[in-house]
């Protein structure tokens, strides 16, 4: 492709929750254009297969995709997710919460946990998630959709999903090539490329077919295909702050109560995660290879399933980082292909969506803008960067022992990251920046959680009478518990949703 070449034909490359996700987007909002959208795939290489925890604002990408709840629920088997449960982070015997949405209301404008950090230690004051919707509805194992009305405490219900990664895939391939994308099956074995310019001009398969395209969207995994191994965008490895680099996963039998919520368990060397979904329960053990042997990790994920295993082991090894750039010439990556961030809170799935939202908004039309790629590099930098301190922060703050714990909590930390600490620290305060996507109050549950107490509180606080706040922090903890007990169990609610579908 040169400069000023009308885009016509765009080729997504792989068929991961990366490729179907973006086909599907690209379909839906490009399909009427008389651009082509063909994604090329091999079953014989097949895709990570893992990938089952999201965060809220995977509502917004269905909303955008016009897909209908109930049948998302029956066809991706998708539970509804409330949070995280993090299970032995801080010392080795806790638990905390960490919700989705907000932690209480500000009070004259004071910000709830302020108030909460002040008045703790009174008897009478519950712990921080005795004040969240979200955490006190998934205590009692029960979900129902946000209320409408803002006085109501269920408006503050924030929630995601759990889905099937597999079962996801196949849901949005349907919804895809409804609306006119096209599938080639097959092995790609070289990238070719524009002699002058370098622009990605086709892929050659393993039966000698091409696949040409104008503009190249890889979604071709941990490979990166086109941006890493053709175009030779270099890898930022972050592994010193995220040094699990291995994860070993195995479904389960499903249990009952099924709950609304995500369980991480921290181990020796590294978690474990619990994903209850329709007719199963994902599992997994992400665990540094330094610090813990396959064999080790594997007996450890075996010996702590709370049902029978179903599958064999699927074993995955990764690093944790990005490539500097995940737009070049004519290819974008999205998704594995551009960077991962270990899933302990869930993000990449997000930061795929996050990646198809701004190529949306940033879609060329002919040739390629430098200020439009450039604008899109600055995007993602934005979007991983964030993510990467907040994962971090997990690790690094605890009082957990043992040869990997004491390396994660004795590192240096990125400048960002121990800024926000610093700030915390002091007056238990927390700002966001720009596309921070983890809002305040999931940066406060998860510090306290991990155990850092500030100095002190907002001295702004001391100008609020301490009985009214008392009252008011009474009222709204009973607020939260009489919402909860009026919601149907979890498992009842999406049953009658799939019924419904
Ligand atoms: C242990 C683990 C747990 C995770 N858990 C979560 C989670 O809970 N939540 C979350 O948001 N994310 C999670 N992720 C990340 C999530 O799995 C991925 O972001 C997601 O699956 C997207 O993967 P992908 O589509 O980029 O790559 P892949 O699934 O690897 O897909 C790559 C595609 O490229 C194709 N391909 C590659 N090479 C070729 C070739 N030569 N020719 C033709 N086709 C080719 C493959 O066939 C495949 O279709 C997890 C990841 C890991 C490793």
């Amino acid at each position: 492709m040169r400069d000023g070449t009308p885009i016509r034909r765009i080729v997504v490359v792989g068929g991961g929750t990366a490729g179907w996700m973006a086909a599907a987007a690209l379909a839906r909002f490009l399909g009427g254009s008389g651009k082509r959208i063909v994604l090329v795939e091999s079953e014989a290489i097949g895709t990570v297969g893992v990938g089952e925890g999201t965060i809220p604002p995977i509502l917004e990408f269905n909303l955008q995709l016009g897909i209908d709840e109930a049948e998302f629920l029956r066809e991706t088997k998708a539970t509804y997710k409330l949070g995280i449960e993090f299970v032995n982070w801080t010392t080795g015997d806790d638990r905390y919460f960490h919700q989705f949405g907000q932690i209480g209301r500000p009070l004259n404008g004071m910000s709830f946990h302020q108030l909460w950090l002040k008045h703790r230690h009174d008897g009478s004051v519950g712990p921080l998630s005795d004040y969240s919707m979200s955490a006190v509805a998934a205590a009692r194992h029960r979900f129902s959709h946000p209320a409408s009305d803002p006085g109501n405490p269920l408006s503050q219900l924030a929630y995601a999903f759990h889905f099937d990664a597999a079962a996801y895939g196949r849901f949005l391939r349907r919804y895809a090539e409804a609306r006119g994308a096209e599938r080639v099956e097959g092995k790609i074995i070289d990238v070719e490329q524009d002699g002058e310019t370098g622009f990605v001009t086709g892929l050659l398969l393993d039966d000698d077919r091409r696949v040409r395209g104008d503009l190249f969207i890889d979604c071709s995994g941990f490979r990166s295909l086109l941006l890493g191994q053709k175009l030779g965008i270099p890898f930022e490895d972050w592994s010193h702050w995220l040094p699990c680099d291995r994860a070993i996963a195995v479904p389960s039998e499903r249990v009952d109560p099924l709950l609304p919520y995500t369980r991480s368990t921290a181990h020796p060397a590294g978690w474990q995660w619990r994903i209850p979904l329709q007719h199963r329960t994902g599992n997994g053990h992400v665990y540094s290879s330094a610090h813990m042997s396959d064999e080790d990790a594997e007996r450890l994920l075996i010996g702590t399933l709370d049902g029978k295993p179903i599958a064999e082991p699927n074993r995955l090894r990764f690093a944790a980082g990005r490539r500097t750039k995940s737009w070049e010439a004519n290819v974008i990556a999205v998704g594995l292909s551009s960077g991962f961030l270990e899933p302990l809170e869930s993000t990449s799935i997000h930061l795929i969506q996050h990646g198809i939202q701004k190529l949306l908004s940033l879609c060329p039309s002919r040739g390629i803008n430098p200020a439009e790629r450039d604008e899109y590099n600055r995007h993602m930098v934005r979007g991983y960067e964030p993510v990467r301190d907040f994962i971090i922060l997990h690790y690094h703050a605890t009082r957990r022992t043992g040869p990997f714990w004491d390396h994660v909590r004795t590192m240096a930390v990125p400048d960002s990251l121990e800024h926000k600490l610093e700030l915390f620290r002091e007056h238990g305060r927390v700002f966001r920046y720009n596309e921070e996507l983890f809002d305040v109050p999931s940066w406060i549950a998860v510090i306290l959680g991990q155990g850092i107490d500030p100095a002190s509180y907002d001295p702004l606080v001391d100008g609020m009478p301490d009985a009214d706040v008392r009252r008011a922090m009474a009222e709204l903890r009973n607020s939260y518990l009489q919402a909860a007990q009026r919601l149907p169990l979890a498992s009842e609610f999406i049953d009658r949703r799939v019924a419904a579908a």
